[in-house]
């Protein structure tokens, strides 16, 4: 049970969607973005999170796009992960997308959500950093489209107000060998120890993780060592360990040390696989 009263918006426009919010703050009403509503209503229930109104993002068209324009892949933030892993217009995205949670939840579960979520692992977004995709966000002035490593790197850059409103990738990323792994602790429906994503580009292989910090991640001094062939794998994964953006994750899932053995083993396997892919 949602212990709090709430008013419910659907806007059916980026620009209501926006100016719905500010008048409500201007009210002294606290607004929240809802999308497939599955975290929301969690942490709705554990009292983590108490807000007035919610605003439903589902009724916008340009939140609901998938198709390519042109050789562009446009993806709209409430498109559900079950669309996405249903199709193939992203094929990496697509198995990304099928190893988060259980169908049922897929089926609500949107991908602006899941990347813009509070929760740390936000795996849907690996396939994204690798491709170098762009976002288009909705500000207060207007539109604005910008890198995806600007808002999503390290952690939600998402000023107050602000939504995500598509993803757009271009369809070349949609052709590269790539390659994806997720393990648990326990069952397959489960956050991850390690996720990891990865293609090779121009024969370069490009890795995303997530599981391992407290946010997921590319880096390019993770990429120049995992490709400097003058070192041996198991010097290049050791530097990769010794090169993480930030602490490894420690919590009732996996320690610090297990996700380190675990990446560690990931790695070796990824190299082991992208011998000979070009
Ligand atoms: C059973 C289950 C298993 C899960 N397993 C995994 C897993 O293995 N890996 C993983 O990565 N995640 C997992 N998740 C987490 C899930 O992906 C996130 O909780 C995600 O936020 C839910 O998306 P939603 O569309 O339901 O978001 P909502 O609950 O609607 O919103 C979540 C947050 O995102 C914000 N938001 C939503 N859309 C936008 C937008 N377009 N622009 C800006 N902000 C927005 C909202 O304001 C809110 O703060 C799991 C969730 C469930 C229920």
């Amino acid at each position: 049970m949602i212990a709090f009263d709430f008013e419910y918006y659907k806007p059916t426009t980026i620009q209501e969607a926006v100016t719905l919010f500010y008048d409500l703050q201007a009210n002294g009403k606290i607004p929240h973005y809802y999308a497939g509503g599955t975290e929301f209503i969690s942490r709705a229930r554990m009292h983590e999170i108490q807000v007035d109104a919610v605003i439903d993002l589902k009724g916008i068209p340009d939140c609901n796009e998938f198709q390519f324009n042109g050789n562009q892949l446009v993806i709209g933030s409430a498109v559900t992960l079950t669309t996405i892993a249903d199709s193939n217009l992203f094929p990496l995205l697509s198995d990304v997308s099928r190893a988060i949670a259980h169908r049922t939840a897929r089926n609500k579960i949107t991908i602006g959500g899941n990347i813009s979520g509070h929760l740390c692992y936000r795996e849907a977004l690996l396939p994204f950093l690798l491709a170098d995709s762009e976002v288009v966000i909705a500000e207060k002035k207007g539109i604005r489209t910008t890198s995806i490593h600007k808002i999503y790197q390290n952690g939600v850059q998402l000023n107050d107000g602000e939504f995500l409103i598509q993803i757009i990738t271009d369809g070349q990323f949609s052709n590269y060998p790539y390659w994806s792994s997720k393990k648990t602790k326990h069952s397959n429906v489960n956050y991850p120890i390690v996720s990891l994503a990865s293609m090779k580009v121009d024969g370069k292989i490009r890795v995303a993780l997530s599981g391992v910090c407290d946010f997921p991640f590319r880096t390019e001094q993770l990429e120049l060592v995992l490709n400097d062939t003058s070192y041996s794998e198991q010097t290049r994964i050791q530097q990769v360990l010794n090169h993480l953006p930030g602490a490894t994750h420690n919590d009732m899932h996996g320690s610090r040390e297990y996700r380190e053995f675990v990446l560690a083993q990931e790695l070796a396997k990824l190299l082991q696989r992208s011998k000979g892919v070009s």
